[in-house]
């Protein structure tokens, strides 16, 4: 099956970039990189790159300005060494959703189903194709009954693998309706999961070999066009790098002593929001309905979503509020640990309390964390008990060092 030049360029993550650009693809990353810069475009490209770094550290949910025409080829493979080079896990991750994000709603805007249709042979996904929709199943909410239609089934097995990083429940091929071994999803669900593919496709590991790295970055650098751009995008993230430490976002009184006292399974989804991967629906409810608790404003808590793939400001601002207005209780240990969100035994500082317990010194009397929020009041309690014992420990000295000798 051939696609079209078309689709290449704008979606240039297909598997057949390999096929209209067979040449690039012979080029080392330094001939390549040379070769852009040698470019009559090459201002342009380079102006492209930049607003897409621009548009991720501002937090922003689409690029600006983008252009779907033959240069945003090269825009995404620079775009890609540029990751390689910067070596930031947290950068890479921003990318990725804005960049995927953006993928996602150019296939949501797309006229006709045969777009979408070509992306997924392209992908080698074993896809039918409806048109006019075919109806599969209803939905019924209290009084609405909704007739459920879609253009597309995926095979099972192309669902599975595509839909493994989104562990959502409505994704489980359970709750979704497989006929002959196609699953029936709905258009925007399909997308959804060519996202999820287009995400773990910029998604460099950081790379332990710092050797190679610095052969490669000595190497490039005397690419003028490249050093410039490189130079311009790490000033952009050292202005802006410490706003996107959660302790900042969250913004509280006694924000390190607040941190201090938080649960293991809490940093661990802060750390994911923090670092732009993906929270699965039960990490989302949790994290929101622990900080209500604790009485964050909404806008910060909305702002920890703003790094996620699919965040959508008006959107999260509204579930969130709505949570508070309903003043939902954060699960409890036990029903962590059912969802496997229960961190305790990665974190070895902070999860002591979890595995070790509390109230006695024999092991067997001690009693289990049951709430992920008495977590919190007790280290409070605890701290602020030393606090009063430093306190008094040190009057003490002072009254000492006022006796008159013996
Ligand atoms: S024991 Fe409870 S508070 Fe501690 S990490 Fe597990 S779920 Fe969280």
């Amino acid at each position: 099956m051939s696609i079209s030049n078309e689709l290449v360029n704008q979606y240039p993550w297909l598997p057949s970039l390999r096929k209209f650009y067979k040449d690039t693809r012979e080029l080392s990353y330094s001939e390549f990189i040379s070769e852009i810069f040698s470019n009559t475009n090459n201002v342009q490209i380079a102006k492209r790159v930049l607003k897409i770094f621009e548009a991720a550290f501002n937090n922003l949910e689409e690029i600006p300005d983008k252009k779907n025409d033959n240069l945003n080829v090269h825009v995404y493979l620079l775009l890609k060494i540029m990751l390689y080079a910067l070596n930031n896990k947290i950068i890479t991750n921003r990318i990725a959703n804005l960049y995927s994000k953006s993928s996602y709603n150019d296939m949501e805007h797309e006229n006709s189903i045969s777009n979408i249709y070509d992306i997924c042979m392209d992908l080698g996904l074993k896809i039918n194709s409806y048109d006019p929709p075919e109806p599969y199943g209803l939905k019924i909410v209290k009084d609405h009954r909704e007739k459920l239609e879609t253009n597309f089934s995926i095979h099972y097995i192309d669902y599975l693998s595509l839909a493994s990083n989104l562990r959502d429940e409505y994704r489980k091929l359970t709750n979704n309706p497989l006929i002959d071994g196609y699953v029936f999803i709905q258009n925007k669900t399909l997308i959804r999961l060519i996202q999820e593919y287009v995400r773990n496709k910029l998604l460099i590991e950081e790379t332990e070999d710092k050797a190679s790295l610095k052969a490669f970055m000595k190497n490039v650098s005397q690419i003028q066009g490249f050093k410039d751009l490189y130079d311009n995008i790490k000033t952009l993230w050292e202005n802006r790098k410490e706003e996107f430490d959660f302790t900042f976002k969250l913004d509280i009184k006694n924000k390190e002593e607040m941190l201090l006292s938080y649960p293991p399974c809490v940093i661990e989804i802060l750390k994911k929001a923090e670092e732009g991967q993906n929270l699965v629906h039960h990490e989302r409810l949790f994290i929101v309905w622990f900080l209500l608790a604790l009485e964050y404003p909404v806008e910060n808590v909305v702002n920890i979503f703003s790094t996620l793939p699919d965040f959508d400001k008006d959107k999260t601002t509204y579930q969130v509020e709505y949570a508070k207005r309903k003043n939902y209780t954060p699960y409890q240990c036990l029903t962590l640990k059912s969802l496997g969100l229960c961190m305790a035994d990665k974190y070895k500082e902070e999860g002591e309390l979890c595995r070790e317990g509390y109230g006695s010194k024999d092991p067997v009397e001690r009693k289990k964390i049951k709430h992920p929020l008495f977590y919190v009041q007790l280290k409070q309690y605890r701290s602020e008990r030393e606090k009063e014992y430093k306190r008094n420990l040190a009057k003490r000295e002072l009254e000492d060092s006022k006796k008159p000798n013996e």
